[in-house]
């Protein structure tokens, strides 16, 4: 027999065995997936809780202020009075909290996640004990889905948080869908756009292709304005926001998106590494200037996730950030880090384009300043879910972004607690501590308006009137570093790749 037939045959065998070990894997992960992975439950929520001696920070004007020695009652998971120390009789099966040295604001938002099923394991308790109580949820699992019948799981976690079942953040708003591709055949998007609407969906996400004319992406708009659903999400590189007609973008997501609105040279932008250099040549403070004012004007949000966008591009080009990948050995599960590793290994620059995109994540920090002053709604947003960026612990990194960019820790504060819950209508429930709001709250060890990095400084948490003090943080924490490292939720994480659940 010739040597030639001999490998053939090898060849052939080694083709079988690996397909039937790849069967075997993929059957054993289905299997394991099958399991149904358990939640966190939260602590009981405590009739009355009173904070005493605690100096509130209060964000309510631009330049923020503390207010000293303060009593803090909350009552059914509301707050139910507050003043100076000794101004109100505490209920009598109060559980009082000395708060003496203590710092209490408003809960953290986050206005920039995503989540997938296995979310309730892996990233909203980590949300919750970094401070984070309340979220806007931009893309869940049915959003990545080719599934027309994927039913979000987010209405159930939200019954279960509430009833204390499952330890998560309030989650305000969830899409489940992204508009990738404007749909050809007439009526389709209106068709489309209706079912959205339909379905309880709070706004349109559009993540369509950068080279979208600005003709197209002002269709998109018309038609979901015709049937009153609210449009957030990524402009296009070609779209000239000033030639649009005027109609409104609820909110407009990461840096990258916003940035090249300010350039005059957008045609030859395509996103890569070598058409950025040019687009900060073109950098026009006039028209920067005429996007801003429309954008204020027309009341839309900006959501710039500076740490997941051009932060993450200048942080991926010099190899990514140890402080967290040491976070991510812990809390992310195994696959997940591959991708990531993947994602810095493509990232990675030389040291010319490492420094070309310093500056253009430093010209996109100015951005955001000149859009907070021009009058637009900043929010801090992360993105989490995105390589290197971790639910609940990025959102502190964001702040730091945000006065990296200009604002004062007390307008970075703001960003991250009334501004949203303004913005998605629940102010008068959440947002500021305020008698009759919501006890979604923040007790630190230090002052965040002295030095925002204290935000870090975690005493305890207040959620939905439930405390979270060291030790249930700490149990939090636990929980998702023991489910990362499970086979059954790693293999849930990578059938979920698979079959886009
Ligand atoms: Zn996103």
């Amino acid at each position: 027999m010739s040597n030639r037939s001999t490998t053939l045959r090898w060849t052939r065998r080694a083709l079988v065995a690996a397909a039937f070990t790849l069967l075997l894997l993929g059957l054993a992960l289905q299997l394991l997936a099958q399991f149904e992975p358990e939640d966190l439950p939260a602590p009981a929520k405590p009739s009355a809780l009173v904070f005493t001696n605690v100096s509130i920070v209060d964000l309510r004007d631009e330049a923020g202020h503390i207010i000293p020695k303060q009593w803090v009652v909350i009552v059914n998971g509301r707050i139910a009075s507050l003043g100076a120390e000794g101004s109100h009789p505490l209920p009598a099966d109060a559980t009082v909290i000395d708060a003496t040295g203590k710092y209490l604001m408003a809960g953290l938002w986050d206005a920039h996640i995503h989540t997938l099923r296995l979310s309730p394991q892996l990233h909203l308790p980590l949300l919750l004990a970094q401070g984070v109580t309340s979220v806007r949820d931009m893309g869940n699992t049915c959003s990545w889905s080719s599934d027309p019948g994927c039913r979000s799981p987010i209405p159930q976690w939200r019954e279960r948080i509430e009833g204390g079942h499952m330890v998560g953040p309030r989650l305000l708003q969830s899409s489940s869908f992204h508009l990738e591709e404007i749909p050809l055949e007439p009526g389709a998007l209106q068709t489309r756009i209706a079912a959205l609407k339909l379905a309880g969906e709070p706004f349109l996400k559009l993540q369509l292709d950068g080279q979208t004319s600005t003709a197209d992406f002002a269709r998109v708009l018309a038609v979901a304005q015709a049937q009153g659903l609210p449009v957030a999400g990524h402009l296009p590189h070609a779209l000239d926001l000033l030639q649009l007609p005027h109609q409104a973008i609820s909110s407009i997501e990461h840096d990258w998106s916003l940035l090249p609105q300010c350039a005059d040279d957008r045609p030859h932008f395509d996103g890569r590494n070598r058409s950025k250099a040019a687009l900060l040549a073109g950098l026009n403070p006039q028209r920067c200037e005429a996007v801003l004012a429309r954008l204020a004007e027309q009341g839309s949000l900006y959501v710039p996730t500076h740490i997941a966008s051009t932060g993450q591009d200048a942080r991926l080009a010099q190899g990514g950030d140890p402080e967290v990948a040491a976070l991510a050995d812990r809390y992310v599960p195994e696959p997940q880090r591959w991708l990531w590793a993947l994602m810095r290994l493509a990232g990675k620059a030389s040291p010319q384009e490492q420094a070309m995109l310093t500056q253009v994540h430093l010209a996109a920090l100015k951005l955001t300043q000149q859009a907070h002053a021009a009058g637009v709604v900043v929010l801090a947003g992360t993105d989490a879910l995105d390589a290197d960026v971790l639910h609940g612990f990025s959102l502190h990194t964001e702040l730091q972004h945000l006065v990296a960019a200009g604002l004062t820790p007390a307008q970075a504060l703001a960003a991250a607690t009334w501004r949203p819950a303004q913005a998605f209508g629940v102010g008068s429930q959440l947002g500021t501590v305020e008698v009759g709001k919501l006890a979604d709250l923040l007790l630190l060890q230090a002052n965040p308006l002295a030095d925002i990095r204290n935000t870090r400084q975690i005493e305890a948490v207040v959620a939905d009137g439930r405390i979270y003090g060291a030790q249930e943080r700490a149990a939090a924490m636990a929980f998702v570093a023991d489910q990362a490292q499970r086979w059954r939720v790693m293999s849930r994480f990578v059938a979920g790749l698979w079959m886009s659940f």
